[in-house]
């Protein structure tokens, strides 16, 4: 998520925000106006951040439970390493490569290798998913032993579990 130091510009309304959380004085709504990328909505969710972090600063601490799942965009922290979980099973399996990046660029086999918005992800990923990719390649798996996921409601059988938007299987 960042933090509002990171913004570029806006000085003006970060100290309002951040004044408004230091004092305790933060108004039932705002209204952020202005031309299309100017950062509102980038403003909007760090102000949101503040507010849900469970450490009530004036920036997002970004490390505990709720700024992690900010982060992780309509992901929850659980499905991000879910999904790297599927990756190391995949490692362990013998039906598949031996490696993590034979695994991820395997043809077919993930979304943004295959449209390439990977090389986006790659040029800075966010702060959840390289702790959610740590936590899955130390061992820990939200998903058992899971080797195949889909979008939720896709028919996959009994034997599976959802988590955000995919269901595990
Ligand atoms: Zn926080």
């Amino acid at each position: 998520m960042g933090s509002f130091k990171d913004v570029v510009g806006h000085k003006d309304i970060i100290n309002y925000i951040r004044s408004a959380v230091e004092k305790d004085k933060v108004s039932h709504a705002y209204i952020l106006n202005g031309e299309r990328g100017a950062g509102k909505k980038l403003l909007a969710n760090l102000f949101a951040a503040t507010l849900l972090c469970e450490e009530g600063g004036p920036d997002p601490c970004n490390t505990c439970h709720s700024c992690r799942q900010a982060e992780g965009g309509n992901q929850p922290y659980d499905g991000q390493v879910a999904i790297g979980a599927v990756v190391m099973n995949r490692v362990k399996s013998p039906r598949y490569p031996g490696s993590i990046a034979e695994v991820i660029y395997a043809p077919g086999q993930f979304g943004p290798v295959s449209n390439g918005s990977i090389a986006r992800y790659l040029g800075g990923p966010k702060a959840s998913c390289m702790q959610a990719a740590q936590d899955a390649i130390n061992g820990y798996t939200t998903i058992g032993s899971y080797t195949h996921f889909r979008r939720a409601g896709s028919e996959v059988g009994p034997d599976s579990i959802v988590i955000g938007s995919h269901v595990f299987y």
